[in-house]
């Protein structure tokens, strides 16, 4: 029975026929990352998460973390997954050997975070924020620091956590309070209450380590002022034992929240009794520069939750409506079908297909930018991948956060009133995937990360330069039966998305400063659109010349044996469903865009300019 996770046949048609990340395996970093070893590894990943992350997680979601006498409680089973997870070397797959990491690159370990974080986004989040954390202490840490804190949350035996939220500063951190005091011995007092921080106590390890952003007296106000602590929950010994003594931390209670019931999101209070020890990591007042050193990452992760998410929300409904029985066939009412019969219903699973496989690519091949960044040979290839990962993270991190979350909501309107049971996984799905659009900065911020950072990278010029690479392929598909107007319709929307930067330099200089503020998301959302109607033309073409080689192979040369066998060998009927998928999209999902661009360029600024009385209340 296929898994109900992600299609395992789109994953390598995505890696290995769309992108060839298999040509990583000639650079000298992955030689041993050859097709063979991914395809194992991505078998193995797949059945750790369908059998021990997905099914804690239906059970997590149930039963949740519990605050019982001021301590937390996870879901049983919890920790013995985490175990699990550092033992089959999860936690460690990108680092190097002596770190005791397999050396993976990053467009395979986000096919595990695709898999993982959509299985089972609360235990694989404190993975994440542990990995990070351990990253931050081997990057910036002393070699003591490293030792006593990095080698065990590499290795699992302890979590880590990110501390930054407060009641007054969740965006805008130049407004956190926390504070930090020098003791006089090269250590540090932290006092102050931070809230919504994951995994902020646990029963999972027997230690924690939160990394704290916090202003030492006397700094400046803002960002530039912060300073980021590492803070042990339990005080440990130089030897690297712990001491047994609690530092001076209070998780004062768990939120209550819409999804991910099985992560405790806690409310914590540092320095209660002005003896919590906290150790400077790095220089002062670099807190957030160190911090903000792995937002690339991080915020492709959350990318890959929303497509994973989708993913998996896809498969179900489609399994769904192949089973449900309702209403009749459209040339024989009489004829009782299952839905997925209804031309309605085929619309929703073709969006849902094509937003989930687009948005695989786009992870994929960001991931894979994120690599070559790393390892391309020239220095000018190099600084090209990380301009173009610099440029779309903001664009991945909404725009598949946002759809994984819309495709969710399509899975349990295809389920109808059975969607909102809990019987089915798919309103789990919904609520846990609605976190993803919020987390790693919101939706609005990485609007603005876009429109105010990333566009004006050198001149444009990224931006520019990225549009103008996916000319190639539409110019691959000119020419090809059926195809003219598709392509006509893909470049049309590139084209007007290309005009939208002059346009907001434009209504500045008019002096109209909240145009670009109040149109930044939907241009993030309509560039979105663009990237998925890029990657499933790209799809396609390699479906097309598949299909045409295996039309050949097995002789079917004329519309009636091609017919014949579109609809029979499930190679041929895959492709064929990667055709149809990109016409879909650019003919039913592109028009639309077109219409936001429309409404990007009008220069209506009602919202500005209506007054905070007017809008009632
Ligand atoms: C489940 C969960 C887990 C979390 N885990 C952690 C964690 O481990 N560690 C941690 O430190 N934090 C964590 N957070 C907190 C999270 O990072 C914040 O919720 C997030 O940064 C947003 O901050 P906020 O909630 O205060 O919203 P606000 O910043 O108040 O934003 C409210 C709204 O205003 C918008 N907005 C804010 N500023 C601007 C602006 N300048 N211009 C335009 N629009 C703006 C936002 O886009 C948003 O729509 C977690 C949150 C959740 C829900």
């Amino acid at each position: 029975m296929p898994n109900i996770l992600a299609d395992e046949k789109d994953v390598r048609f995505a890696l290995f026929d769309v992108l060839k990340v298999q040509e990583l395996s000639k650079t000298e970093a992955f030689a041993s990352f050859t097709q063979d070893v991914m395809e194992m590894i991505i078998a193995e990943a797949l059945k750790f998460a369908e059998n021990v992350l997905f099914p804690l997680n239906l059970k997590g979601d149930k039963e949740g973390a519990r605050f019982v006498d001021g301590r937390v409680f996870s879901t049983p089973g919890t920790a013995e997954a985490y175990r699990a997870l550092a033992d089959s070397g999860w936690l460690t797959a990108r680092e190097s050997e002596d770190l005791g990491g397999q050396g993976m690159p990053n467009v395979l370990n986000v096919i595990a975070d695709e898999l993982f974080l959509s299985s089972n986004f609360p235990l694989m989040t404190t993975a994440h924020v542990t990995h990070d954390g351990a990253k931050l202490i081997e990057l910036f840490g002393t070699e003591e620091q490293k030792h006593l804190y990095m080698e065990k949350m590499y290795g699992g035996q302890w979590t880590g956590t990110m501390v930054l939220t407060e009641s007054g500063a969740g965006s805008d951190l130049g407004a956190i309070q926390t504070k930090a005091t020098r003791r006089g011995d090269g250590t540090y007092t932290i006092s102050g209450s931070k809230l919504f921080i994951t995994g902020g106590d646990s029963d999972v390890t027997e230690n924690i380590v939160h990394l704290i952003l916090a202003r030492i007296e006397g700094d400046p106000p803002g960002t530039k002022g912060l300073s980021i602590f590492i803070v042990p929950k339990i005080i440990v010994n130089s030897d690297g034992s712990l001491s047994g003594v609690p530092n001076d931390i209070v998780c004062t209670r768990i939120e209550e929240k819409l999804g991910l019931h099985a992560s405790p999101t806690c409310q914590m209070t540092f320095g209660e009794n002005n003896d919590c020890i906290g150790y400077l990591l790095g220089k002062e007042r670099a807190g957030i520069n160190i911090m903000f050193g792995l937002i690339n990452p991080s915020r492709l992760g959350i990318g890959a939750w929303g497509t994973g998410t989708a993913s998996i929300a896809y498969l179900h409904a489609l399994r769904y409506a192949k089973e449900r029985i309702q209403g009749g066939a459209l040339d024989n009412p009489r004829n009782r079908v299952a839905i997925i019969n209804h031309p309605d219903i085929r619309r929703i699973l073709l969006t849902m297909k094509a937003y989930t496989e687009g948005m695989r690519v786009f992870v994929y091949y960001l991931s894979y930018a994120l690599d070559l960044s790393r390892v391309s040979s020239s220095a000018e290839e190099r600084e090209r991948w990380s301009g173009t990962v610099d440029l779309l993270i903001p664009v991945l991190k909404a725009y598949c956060s946002e759809k994984g979350f819309e495709m969710a909501n399509l899975a349990v309107q295809i389920h109808g009133g059975y969607g909102l049971s809990a019987e089915y996984p798919v309103e789990q799905l919904m609520r846990d995937v609605r976190t993803a659009t919020i987390v790693e900065g919101t939706t609005g911020i990485q609007g603005m990360d876009l429109v105010f950072r990333k566009l004006p990278m050198e001149g444009g010029a990224v931006f520019a330069d990225f549009l103008a690479a996916m000319d190639d392929v539409a110019g691959k598909m000119a020419g090809r039966a059926g195809w003219q107007a598709y392509i006509d319709q893909f470049k049309r929307t590139k084209a007007g998305l290309a005009e939208m930067p002059a346009a907001f330099s434009r209504q500045t200089a008019e002096g109209n400063k909240a145009f670009p503020y109040l149109k930044a998301n939907l241009f993030l959302e309509a560039f979105g659109d663009v990237i998925m109607g890029w990657f499933l033309l790209r799809s396609a073409l390699v479906a097309e010349e598949r299909l045409e080689a295996l039309c050949r192979e097995k002789g079917a040369t004329d519309a009636a044996s091609r017919d014949a066998l579109t609809a029979g060998d499930m190679d041929a009927v895959f492709f064929q469903g990667k055709i149809l998928t990109a016409k879909h999209f650019i003919g039913t999902m592109l028009p639309v865009t077109e219409g936001k661009l429309a409404s990007i360029a009008w220069n209506d600024l009602s919202a500005w300019e209506i007054v905070e009385r007017a809008f009632g209340g």
